[in-house]
């Protein structure tokens, strides 16, 4: 790479916390001086401003986003001969607590336009199952994936028909919306991440879970700590110890005014300046109608494989990064090689594997930092654009 060569950040975190640094600094050296590092004043006054950003009646904060479904599995008693569907497209924890509740995940096509789970492809995976017979169908895990939610018009409908829990991995999602409806209020049972890459992020793992019902809420809050009864040392089920920590607490409810006041429309400003650059050249991401993306990721589509590796090496080569998510599909990971599921019926999410470039996005970048990767993008294609 020659000198004059700037590298760019994927997600500019060092950046975020140059503008945030006064005000986190101040909640950590708080959090410090109080010693309250477990369940802390923070992390009950994050829950009720998580709650209230996206209109639940509950906000149970846990250890991770993986944590996070794995609760709810829990709180909803999943277990073996349970069949639980999930989209094929995604990160590899929406499967994983699924198979690690001890229930069998099945998986099912994506929307090639939005990467989310094909709701027509959804009910037939779940009349295919029940006709099969050996697995009793229980829930649909929902992802909204790169940020922009699941369709959750058809989708709640064919859970509700077929008596099926409805579970949304906001992990990504977090701050999107449909309608004007918050994502992480679609499910029976929601969850999100505080990953640090996530849309809003911590300084290390964190997670949530929401709910609208009260009895769900309640085996949450017990299952997070041990499985608690009237405390810690009353041990009611078998539970986790998953508890956000409260200077993770504090860092999120300064991150979380800088996400709603500027943070969220800042990503979609330079969603839009992408796009402009970029539609017509090659797949932009598409946001359905009524639809306001959290742009987990801005994820094109390339021509092929061979394409997205040199058009890969040609952003590198101007030190800028680019990632591929996802390069697999999940009935192929390794893991779940013992439920020998075929590639028939998966065509949309094989095409994506070798297709899709995830750009750099956050809400620091410039117009003109968007140019400088459109270009390189657009160069990159050669003559095959
Ligand atoms: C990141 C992610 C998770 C897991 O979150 P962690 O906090 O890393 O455990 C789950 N589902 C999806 C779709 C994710 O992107």
């Amino acid at each position: 790479m020659p000198d004059e060569v700037k590298k760019m950040e994927f997600r500019d975190l060092k950046q975020q916390y140059s503008v945030l640094r006064a005000e986190i600094d101040q909640a950590v050296s708080r959090v410090l001086s109080d010693a309250d590092f477990i369940s802390g004043r923070a992390v009950a006054e994050l829950e009720g401003e998580l709650a209230g950003y996206v209109s639940a009646r509950h906000c149970i904060s846990c250890a991770n986003g993986t944590d996070a479904l794995s609760l709810a599995m829990m709180a909803w008693g999943l277990g073996p001969d349970d069949a639980v569907f999930v989209p094929d497209f995604t990160f590899f924890s929406t499967a994983e607590v699924v198979a690690h509740a001890g229930a069998t995940p099945v998986f099912v096509d994506v929307d090639e336009d939005t990467f989310n789970i094909d709701p027509e492809k959804l009910e037939a995976a779940i009349v295919e199952t029940a006709a099969a017979g050996a697995l009793a169908p229980r829930a649909v895990v929902a992802v909204d994936l790169f940020g922009l939610c699941a369709d959750y018009a058809q989708i709640r409908p064919i859970a509700e028909k077929h008596g099926l829990l409805l579970l949304e991995d906001a992990a990504q999602g977090f701050g999107g919306s449909r309608g004007g409806r918050m994502a992480c209020s679609f499910g029976d049972i929601s969850t999100t991440s505080f990953f640090p890459a996530k849309p809003l992020g911590c300084y290390g793992d964190g997670g949530a879970v929401f709910t609208d019902d009260d009895g769900a809420a309640e085996l949450l809050r017990s299952l997070r700590i041990h499985g608690k009864g009237g405390d810690k040392y009353d041990n009611v089920r078998i539970g986790l110890n998953s508890r956000l920590d409260t200077l993770q607490a504090a860092i999120l409810k300064v991150k979380l005014k800088a996400f709603r006041e500027a943070e969220l429309a800042k990503v979609n400003e330079v969603a839009g300046y992408y796009s402009e650059r970029l539609g017509g050249r090659v797949a932009v991401p598409r946001v359905p109608d009524g639809y306001i993306s959290s742009w987990a990721q801005y994820t094109i589509r390339l021509a092929g494989a061979a394409q997205r590796e040199a058009v890969m090496a040609h952003l590198k080569a101007q030190g800028i990064p680019s990632m591929v998510y996802y390069r697999k599909p999940l009935h192929r990971q390794g893991a779940f090689a013992a439920l020998s599921v075929p590639d028939a019926g998966f065509e949309r999410t094989i095409r994506l594997c070798d297709t899709v470039l995830s750009l750099p996005m956050h809400p620091y970048m410039t117009e003109e930092d968007v140019a400088r990767v459109s270009g390189a993008v657009l160069e990159g294609l050669g003559g095959n654009g």
